[in-house]
């Protein structure tokens, strides 16, 4: 008996959900009961890979997932019923477009280095009417609905569950709050290694549907569901660690930060066009970037690309002296494509050593930075399509295999589902 069946077993698993992230962040699955797990661990369970987002034919092979045991968590709403990530191959290697496998080969880059990149993720999302699409809580209509205490209670029910499930799986919840749409909510948890972070949000975004769907709500982590509110971002807090110690971090830098903090920052400002294409791949997410304002006073996403301190109007924030906070990314952004393209970033910034200029204090909600100093981000998936197209660093960084794929399928079906 395999590990992965063992373990299965002990923990009292009697079904396993075999599952991948495709390019759009489609979450796939196959459901193998116990019976069976160990020979599909062994062998991969068989996908027909044109039947998901990866830039595959209906004459390929089959692609095999197979499980990454350290991976696996049990559904706390269904707890025979345990979700292990996969490493997807065909014909005998590694399926190279996999957004798994493009992490882990950028956290191989680091690791080269003796870089452990560690992240955190803010999932935020709407709690819809899954009947009309509007605001499923018809009471929930301050003008400035963020922190509201009593919409944010009047979800206990579920908000609950999913703290409590997620204290379950070990992943250290340690906050929740209404956020700055009506309808909007984020549940904060643990920073972690970045690949363990990408397979809880992933398994989050899972989590999160099955149990509003429970209450009688759809999720929805689209970039701007409602025209005029503020959209879902999915801001990624990020440091580089060596063994246990902190490497952003130093008392005597600015604003507590390290030199290789600001090479790692040099990189997120020089490739942000690019990154666009995979943080913020769908029309929507121009809707939310740059949005001129909102209801609530703000948009709460970046137009250009700078950086403050405690700022909340740039794209690149600094809360503190341990952390980058990259607030680009929304709700439509692959998990994994997120920390690889981001981390991507980070190590060229820090080999070529890039130097982020000066920082920004200005509110840049309410005025624009100085003419040519700050690039505009991209103002529609074309343009960020055509700005990923043409950083040649970032395509090399990221993989010829998967970049092609990426670009093919985006320029075909930008207003795809997922
Ligand atoms: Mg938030």
């Amino acid at each position: 008996m395999s590990d992965l069946a063992h373990v299965a077993a002990q923990r009292g698993l009697r079904h396993l959900l075999f599952s991948f992230s495709d390019l759009f962040g489609v979450q796939r699955a196959k459901l193998v009961p116990l019976s069976a797990v160990a020979e599909l661990a062994a062998n991969g369970a068989g996908f027909a890979g044109f039947a998901a987002w990866l830039r595959l034919t209906p004459a390929d092979p089959d692609v095999l997932a197979r499980p990454d045991p350290t991976s696996l968590m049990v559904l706390p709403w269904e707890p025979q019923v345990g979700w292990v990530a996969t490493d997807l191959e065909m014909g005998g290697r590694p399926l190279e477009q996999a957004p798994r496998r493009v992490l882990q080969r950028q956290l191989a880059r680091a690791e080269a280095l003796d870089l452990r990149f560690r992240t955190g993720v803010e999932a935020e999302f709407f709690l819809l009417d899954p009947l009309d699409g509007g605001i499923a809580d018809r009471l929930d209509s301050q003008t400035k609905p963020c922190y509201d205490q009593l919409a944010l209670m009047r979800r206990f029910p579920l908000i609950r569950e999913l703290i409590e499930a997620m204290e379950s799986l070990g992943w250290g919840p340690y906050q929740a709050d209404h956020e700055d749409a009506n309808g909007q909510f984020e549940l904060n948890w643990t920073f972690a290694d970045a690949l363990i972070t990408a397979d809880r949000h992933a398994f989050f975004r899972v989590m999160a549907a099955a149990l509003a769907e429970r209450h009688g709500c759809a999720v929805s982590f689209d970039p701007k569901p409602i025209a005029g509110l503020t959209g879902n971002g999915a801001h990624l807090h990020l440091s580089l660690w060596r063994g246990e110690r902190n490497l952003f971090h130093d008392p005597n830098g600015e604003l507590g930060l390290s030199t290789i903090a600001y090479h790692a920052l040099g990189g997120l400002l020089e490739h942000a066009p690019a990154l666009c294409a995979l943080t913020n791949p769908v029309p929507a997410s121009y809707r939310r970037l740059g949005a001129a304002s909102t209801s609530s006073g703000a948009s709460w996403s970046p137009g250009w690309v700078s950086y403050g301190g405690n700022n909340r109007t740039h794209l690149v924030r600094i809360p503190d002296g341990q952390r980058l906070e990259l607030r680009l990314a929304d709700g439509a952004a692959n998990p994994y494509l997120l920390q690889a393209a981001v981390l991507a970033a980070v190590l060229d910034g820090i080999e070529r050593q890039l130097d982020p200029g000066p920082r920004s204090d200005r509110n840049l909600h309410a005025e624009p930075p100085p003419p040519g100093s700050a690039r505009a981000l991209p103002a529609s998936l074309d343009e960020a399509l055509a700005a990923f197209s043409a950083d040649s660093r970032l395509n090399s960084a990221l993989g010829e295999e998967f970049c092609s794929a990426y670009r093919e399928l985006l320029a075909r079906y930008p207003g795809r589902d997922g």
